[in-house]
């Protein structure tokens, strides 16, 4: 049966060849989608697929749930349980989207064109590649994994990024025992084979590190218990705190806990090489290192991808470090190419730079001067396009605009005051100072491919209609609302049942329910029904937590 949308009259049986009834003279245009991780998943699931022509390669041909990775480094949970196939995905959406496993290794924008490389067969040139075109193109690429170029690390520490990186650590830290174990070491070397390292202390080395420590205890202590004494591990951080990135209770709190299991918190210690045998680390009091070890994982945080940093130089992005995008996420200075995820950052447009046409646009009454009321006015649209103004204002505990001009004018001033453009920049200048970069997390990708298909699922009815209800506007033809993120929540599980949580609002929680909660915020429909249950049955308990805890 036909179904109309936007326009453009789209067919739900659509994966036949039959062309018949294809809307003539409106060929669908081809979505290029690359990246079958949070954010191209995210994306797919909410394209109406109907009225494109859709395209996804990736060098995965699944999804995988990254928040349970650390899970599966000690055997918790199975590898299988974390992914989900992405045909398995495209054949429940319906409709007709091509999949290909292969990889993207450069974009040509100007043809608007794509080279990939396929590793698991190669074609009659023997190599494997071949040429895509696009009318618009997706990346969500995420990130690797950065050495930060310290010497060694690639050929001797393990990452945790991929369910394959998951798979090693597990199967290297049973070595490590087995190794242990064998009868012709000596004490020494069975202490080294047992040492193990977690470099950087953000939420992903924290959690391994908990993880690991729980195994260790609970399991393999049973396992090997003439060798379980000799066990140890350390956790390296250059910074002066752990989980810097989390309140301050929490930072304590884990590294108390993490004191008390018997971890090593090295904190001010910065790796600056990795031997086949031993780790060096500095710090300014003590000089180098070289701690002997037995299985060393790097989690010190991401870079860009090689072929990312070629696109940016190519596209005059090249002083930059991650893959710029405006606030409806189309890449900078390139037409029709979207990003979103670990591989872009949002480039906020300042309030300082567009002020006298803000100015321009809120003076209705062309009186050279703004009111309250005219401030007021536009308020709703400025909050949208420059969301680091209401950041501000709550920051200052203001409660509003009317607050602000009173500030800007000396206090105590009536209902009938008026800024001109001189006091309007003086009262906003500061509010730049509120612009920040989103993290690199699967919230982020998520909301970022969502609201994206929003926008594809409405782009005919943009093009028709420009304007749109977004008054004060950046550059381009765009009705759409900028992509606005909405935080839920941050998470770190710290090992022994125990999950700190740090939500909007100021409210943290520490305790076993708030694992629940965690997973509940990352839920897709296939790990919703997975915890769906107990997470409905914790919830209020945790509501209990949140408000014990609070600031
Ligand atoms: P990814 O999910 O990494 O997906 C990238 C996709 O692109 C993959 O399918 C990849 O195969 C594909 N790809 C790579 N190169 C190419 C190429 N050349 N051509 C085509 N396709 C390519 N975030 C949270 O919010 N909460 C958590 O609890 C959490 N825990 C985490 C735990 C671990 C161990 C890790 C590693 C990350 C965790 N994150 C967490 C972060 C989160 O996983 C990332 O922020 C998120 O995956 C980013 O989504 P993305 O789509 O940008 O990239
Ligand atoms: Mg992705
Ligand atoms: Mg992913
Ligand atoms: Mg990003
Ligand atoms: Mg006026």
């Amino acid at each position: 049966g036909a179904a109309s949308s936007g326009g453009l009259v789209a067919y739900a049986d659509s994966n036949s060849d039959d062309v018949v009834g294809k809307p003539q003279g409106h060929p669908k245009k081809k979505v290029v989608v690359l990246g079958t991780g949070w954010g191209g998943t995210t994306f797919l699931r909410n394209l109406d697929s109907r009225l494109y022509d859709v395209q996804v390669i990736s060098p995965r041909n699944y999804f995988a749930f990254t928040p349970l990775l650390p899970s599966v480094t000690c055997g918790t949970v199975e590898p299988r349980s974390v992914v989900e196939p992405i045909r398995r995905i495209l054949e429940k959406k319906g409709g007709d989207i091509k999949f290909c496993e292969a990889e993207c290794f450069k974009i040509d924008s100007a043809n608007k064109k794509i080279h990939c490389r396929s590793n698991i067969g190669t074609n009659l040139d023997g190599n494997g590649e071949f040429l895509v075109d696009y009318d618009y193109l997706v990346i969500a690429v995420g990130a690797r994994s950065n050495t930060f170029n310290t010497p060694g690390v690639e050929e001797n520490c393990y990452f945790l990024k991929e369910v394959e990186d998951a798979q090693k650590i597990r199967r290297n830290v049973m070595d490590c025992f087995e190794r242990a174990s064998l009868p012709y070491l000596n004490e020494e070397e069975r202490k080294k084979n047992l040492h193990f390292v977690v470099v950087g202390g953000g939420p992903t080395g924290v959690e391994f590190a908990a993880e690991l420590h729980d195994f260790v205890t609970e399991d393999l202590s049973k396992l090997y218990p003439s060798i379980q004494h000799l066990v140890k591990i350390s956790l390296i951080e250059a910074a002066d705190h752990i989980l810097t990135m989390f309140d301050k209770r929490i930072t304590e709190f884990a590294e108390d806990k993490f004191g008390r299991d018997g971890i090593d918190v090295k904190t001010g210690y910065k790796v600056v090489k990795v031997a086949k045998d031993a780790i060096t680390m500095q710090n300014p009091a003590t000089g180098d290192i070289a701690v002997p070890y037995g299985m060393a994982v790097w989690s010190t945080g991401i870079g860009t991808r090689p072929f990312i940093s070629e696109f940016m130089k190519q596209i005059g992005q090249g002083k930059r470090r991650v893959l710029a995008t405006d606030e409806w996420l189309r890449v900078r200075e390139c037409d029709d190419v979207y990003a979103v995820g670990d591989c872009a950052t949002i480039n906020q447009r300042r309030v300082m730079d567009d002020i006298s046409e803000i100015f321009r646009v809120a003076d209705k009454d062309n009186s050279g001067t703004l009111t309250v009321k005219e401030i007021q006015d536009v308020l709703d649209d400025i909050y949208v396009r420059y969301p680091q103004v209401e950041l501000y204002l709550k920051s200052r505990q203001m409660n509003g605009i009317a607050d602000l001009v009173r500030t800007a004018k000396g206090d105590a001033e009536k209902e009938s005051v008026e800024l001109n453009i001189e006091e309007f920049k003086k009262a906003l200048s500061l509010v730049d100072s509120q612009v920040k970069n989103l993290p690199a997390t699967a919230q982020v990708a998520s909301q970022q491919g969502q609201y994206l298909a929003r926008c594809f699922n409405k782009m005919k009815d943009a093009e028709e209609n420009p304007e749109g209800p977004i008054r004060i506007r950046g550059e381009g033809r765009h009705r759409f609302r900028p992509f606005r993120y909405r935080h839920l929540g941050q998470f770190a599980p710290l090992g022994g049942e125990q999950t700190a949580a740090q939500l909007p609002g100021d409210w943290i929680s520490i305790g076993h329910s708030t694992q629940w909660l965690w997973y509940s915020v990352y839920a897709t429909s296939k790990f919703l029904n997975f915890y769906n249950m107990k997470v409905l049955k914790v919830q209020n308990n945790f509501l209990e937590n949140a408000k014990l805890g609070a600031a």
